[in-house]
C-alpha cells in the first residue's frame, strides 16, 4: 500500500475500501518501525494526523473530498504549522511552535491532505547531504551508510522508504532535486514565484522555492494543484495564473525538442551516471523526441556566484534570530550583547555560522562590490545563457548531480567537495527557472536523477515529459528493501 499512486489511494478511499485513518494509522506504524534506521522525521504529529483524517473521511462520506483528501503527506520543517514545532533542522528553533500558518502546507490541508509529521533537513535548509541537521542525519534507504542528499533529505528519504505518500521540500540550489536523485524519487522545483513562500523560514529569498517530492511526475502535479499559485501574502509570488498541472500529462512527446549542455557532461561526471542519462535520452528518442547538443556556458560560475549570494541573504534572514523575539536564548545573559552572542554561538551549528560570516563579510562596506555586485553580474549571465539556450530547445536535460549519493562523513570534512555536488543544479536558481529530478536507472545499485529543466512557468510541460518517461519505463516503480520489512 505504501507504493500506491495519490489516483489509486483516492480511489480506494471514494469506494470506502480503506478509510482515511486507516490508511493514517497504517503510515504512522510504519514510521515507527522503520524511521530509527533512516532519522527522516523529526517530528511525528499523530494527533493532528488523525484528527484530520477523520474529518477527511467525513468530507468523503459528504461527496465533498478533492484528490488529495485523506492522502497523508509530510512537510519539511521549514514550513511554519500553527502549533506544531518547526525547527528548521537546528537547536535555535527547538522550542519553536509557530502561531500561523504557511501558505503551502495551510494550502495542502484545505485540499484535504493529512500531515503524518515534518522531515529531518539540513540546518536552515544549508546542504548537500543532511548531515548538518541539529537532529541527526538522515540515512539513505538504499545504502544506509551513505547520505540521502540534502537539504530536503528527510523528505526525499521518507517518500523512498514508503514512509508517507509525497513531502513537500524546498530548493535554493537544489535542495529538492539532489535528494530526488540521490533517493530515487520525483521532485518538481517550479519557477521563482510559481508557489508562495509565506510562512517558509528564509534561507536566501531571491532563490529558495517549494516544491513537491513524490513517486511519480503525476503525484507531483497533484501536489502542485494545490500548492502553486498567487498570493498576496508573499510580494514576489507571481499573478501569472496557474497551469492545470493535470490534463497535460498524456501530451506525446513528438517533436520535442531536448537540448543537452556540453558543459554538464564533461569533466567530474561520473562515468556511471553519465551512461544512465544518456541511455534515458535515448529513451526519449525513441518517444519522438529530437535531440541537440547545446551550450550554457557560464556554467562554471554558478557555485562561485551563488555561494556569494546565498550566504549574504542567510546572513541578513538569519540575523532575526537573536535569542529575543523567538528560539534558543542563553543561559544567564550578563548584558544584551553578551545574550545576542551567546544566544546564535549556541543555536547556530557550524555551517550555519560559517555562512553567515561570508555573507556578512561579502556585503560589508568596501566588499559589497567586489563580492556580492558581481555575483549578481554572473546571475544575469546564466539567466541569459538559458534564455538562449530556451529559444532553441523546448527542454533541457542533463545529470542532477555528479556523482550518485556518496558514503556518510565523506566530504564533511571538505566543504568545497561538499559544494561542487551543486554544480548542476544551482544555476536553475540563479535563473529562476523550473527544473526536475526523475529516477533514471541505476549506478554501483544507486539510484541516478535525470534532470529535465524548462522555460519560466513550464511546470506543465516539465510534468508531462516526465509522465511520458514514468509511463514507459519503470524506475520510478523501485522500492528499497528496508522499505519491504514492515
Ligand atoms: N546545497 C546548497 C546549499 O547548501 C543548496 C541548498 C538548498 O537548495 N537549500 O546551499
Amino acid at each position: 500500500m505504501f507504493d500506491q499512486s495519490i489516483s489509486t489511494l483516492a480511489a480506494q478511499l471514494r469506494n470506502k475500501d480503506i478509510s482515511s485513518v486507516e490508511l493514517t494509522r497504517y503510515f504512522l506504524d510504519r514510521i515507527t518501525k522503520l524511521d530509527p534506521q533512516l532519522n527522516s522525521y523529526i517530528t511525528l504529529s499523530e494527533n493532528v494526523a488523525l484528527k484530520q483524517a477523520a474529518h477527511a473521511d467525513t468530507q468523503i462520506q459528504n461527496g465533498d473530498a478533492s484528490l488529495l483528501t485523506g492522502i497523508p503527506i509530510a512537510h519539511k520543517d521549514l514550513f511554519c504549522t500553527a502549533g506544531t514545532l518547526t525547527t528548521c533542522g537546528s537547536k535555535m528553533l527547538n522550542n519553536f511552535i509557530p502561531p500561523y500558518e504557511s501558505t503551502v502546507t495551510s494550502r495542502l490541508q484545505n485540499a484535504g491532505a493529512v500531515m503524518l509529521g515534518k522531515t529531518n533537513m539540513d540546518e536552515f535548509a544549508m546542504g548537500s547531504s543532511n548531515e548538518n541537521s541539529h537532529y541527526g542525519a538522515v540515512k539513505n534507504p538504499w545504502n544506509l551508510d551513505t547520505v540521502p542528499g540534502g537539504s530536503s533529505g528527510g523528505s526525499a528519504a521518507a517518500v523512498a522508504a514508503g514512509l508517507t505518500i509525497a513531502a513537500t521540500g524546498t530548493d535554493t540550489g537544489g535542495s529538492i532535486r539532489q535528494p530526488a536523485s540521490f533517493c530515487g524519487i520525483t521532485g518538481l522545483k517550479p519557477t521563482y514565484g510559481r508557489v508562495s513562500r509565506f510562512g517558509m523560514i528564509a534561507y536566501a529569498s531571491s532563490l529558495d522555492q517549494a516544491g513537491p517530492m513524490a513517486k511519480s511526475a503525476e503525484d507531483c502535479a497533484h501536489l502542485m494543484q494545490a500548492m502553486a499559485g498567487f498570493d498576496d501574502k508573499d510580494s514576489t509570488s507571481s499573478e501569472t495564473p496557474n497551469d492545470d498541472y493535470l490534463s497535460n500529462l498524456n501530451t506525446p512527446l513528438t517533436g520535442l525538442k531536448i537540448g543537452l549542455p556540453k558543459e554538464y557532461f564533461g569533466d567530474g561526471l561520473d562515468a556511471g551516471v553519465a551512461d544512465v542519462i544518456m541511455a534515458a535520452v535515448k529513451e526519449f528518442e525513441k518517444l519522438g523526441a529530437k535531440v541537440k547538443v547545446i551550450s550554457l556556458p557560464n556554467l562554471n560560475l554558478s557555485i562561485p556566484s551563488y555561494y556569494v549570494i546565498a550566504p549574504s541573504e542567510a546572513s541578513s534572514n538569519l540575523s532575526r534570530f537573536d535569542g529575543v523575539r523567538f528560539g534558543h536564548r542563553c543561559e544567564d545573559p550578563k548584558d544584551l550583547l553578551d545574550m545576542y552572542m551567546r544566544s546564535r554561538a549556541e543555536g547556530f551549528g557550524q555551517e550555519v555560522q560559517k555562512r553567515i560570516m561570508v555573507g556578512t563579510y561579502a556585503l560589508s562596506e568596501g566588499y559589497y562590490d567586489a563580492y556580492y555586485l558581481k555575483a549578481q553580474k554572473i546571475r544575469r549571465l546564466i539567466k541569459q545563457d538559458f534564455t538562449n539556450a530556451l529559444q532553441e530547445v523546448d527542454v533541457i536535460m542533463g545529470p542532477v548531480a555528479p556523482t550518485t549519493a556518496f558514503g556518510l562523513g565523506s566530504k564533511t570534512n571538505d566543504p568545497v567537495a561538499m559544494y561542487l555536488e551543486d554544480i548542476y543544479t544551482l544555476s536553475v536558481n540563479l535563473a529562476g527557472i523550473p527544473a526536475m529530478s526523475i529516477p533514471a536507472g541505476f549506478s554501483n545499485n544507486m539510484p541516478v536523477g535525470l534532470q529535465i529543466m524548462g522555460n519560466y512557468f513550464a511546470e506543465a510541460k516539465l510534468l508531462n515529459v516526465a509522465h511520458q518517461y514514468q509511463q514507459n519505463t519503470d524506475w520510478h516503480r523501485q522500492t528499497p528493501d528496508m522499505a519491504k520489512g514492515a
